[in-house]
């Protein structure tokens, strides 16, 4: 007999925006389609080449004053001047079904989802220097001037919650950190719950001589 799965991992990732996040992101997925990434709500407006449903739902601030009343986010935060949520949809269904989620979100949403699932595994991404974040978000080339100040301003408040993650990973080199980021997941799939679990047959054999 199978037994039943064991309950998927909760990712948190966070990071100041320009950080690498969402680009360390992709590439782990690339690697690891067993991870579900949950696309959120937003009220920001598309960047050049984002696709609605895929980066995020872009909704209306209604719409998302409608949502958030009828109690549909599992969490919700205004960051950098837009409001972010992540919807409740399946999350608990498919955590308990065995699959693992990962958010991106901020260190606020970060706090309010811990609460929810103790066990979930966040991860703050920091980048080398305050001045690699300016040099990134003026590379990236899709926010305005105004917004890429409003972001740097927000940096140094991001930061300081750095501490409430469970690892922090340092974005210099890409291809090191898309490492650190792998073998967190790595590790993660090697616990003894999970790996008893996944090798009950063979801890039976053993149970058997
Ligand atoms: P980027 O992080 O520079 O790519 O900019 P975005 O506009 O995509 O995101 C801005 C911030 O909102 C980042 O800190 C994200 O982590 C955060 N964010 C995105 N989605 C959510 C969400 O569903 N909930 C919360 N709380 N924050 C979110
Ligand atoms: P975030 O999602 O945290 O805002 P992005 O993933 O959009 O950050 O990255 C911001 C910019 O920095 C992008 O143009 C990306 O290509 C670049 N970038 C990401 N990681 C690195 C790195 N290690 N070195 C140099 N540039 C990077
Ligand atoms: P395997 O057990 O053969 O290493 O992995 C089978 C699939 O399940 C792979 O796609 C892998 O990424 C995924 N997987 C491995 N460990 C876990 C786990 O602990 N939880 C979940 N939800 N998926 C896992």
């Amino acid at each position: 007999m199978t037994p039943p799965p064991t309950e998927g991992v909760l990712y948190i990732v966070s990071a100041p925006s320009g950080a690498g996040k969402t680009s360390l992101v992709k590439a782990l997925l690339k690697n690891d389609p067993a991870i579900r990434l949950s696309v959120s709500y937003t009220t920001r407006a598309p960047r050049p080449g984002e696709t609605d449903g895929r980066d995020y739902h872009f909704v209306s601030r209604d719409d998302f004053g409608r949502m958030l009343a009828e109690g549909e986010f599992l969490e919700h935060a205004e960051v950098y001047g837009n409001f972010y949520g992540t919807s409740k949809g399946s999350i608990s269904r498919d955590l308990n079904a065995g699959h693992d989620i990962l958010l991106e979100i901020d260190w606020q949403g970060a706090t309010q989802v811990r609460t929810h699932f103790p066990r979930c595994a966040s991860i703050f991404i920091l980048p080398p220097s305050f001045s690699a974040l300016r040099t990134r978000l003026a590379g990236r080339g899709q926010d305005s001037e105004e917004v890429i100040e409003r972001r740097l301003a927000a940096a140094a408040h991001d930061v300081a919650h750095a501490d409430a993650f469970d690892y922090i990973i340092v974005n210099d080199d890409f291809d090191h950190a898309l490492q650190d980021l792998v073998s967190i997941t790595r590790s993660i799939r090697l616990e003894t719950a999970r790996q008893m679990n996944r090798y009950a047959a063979l801890f039976d054999e053993f149970r058997r001589i």
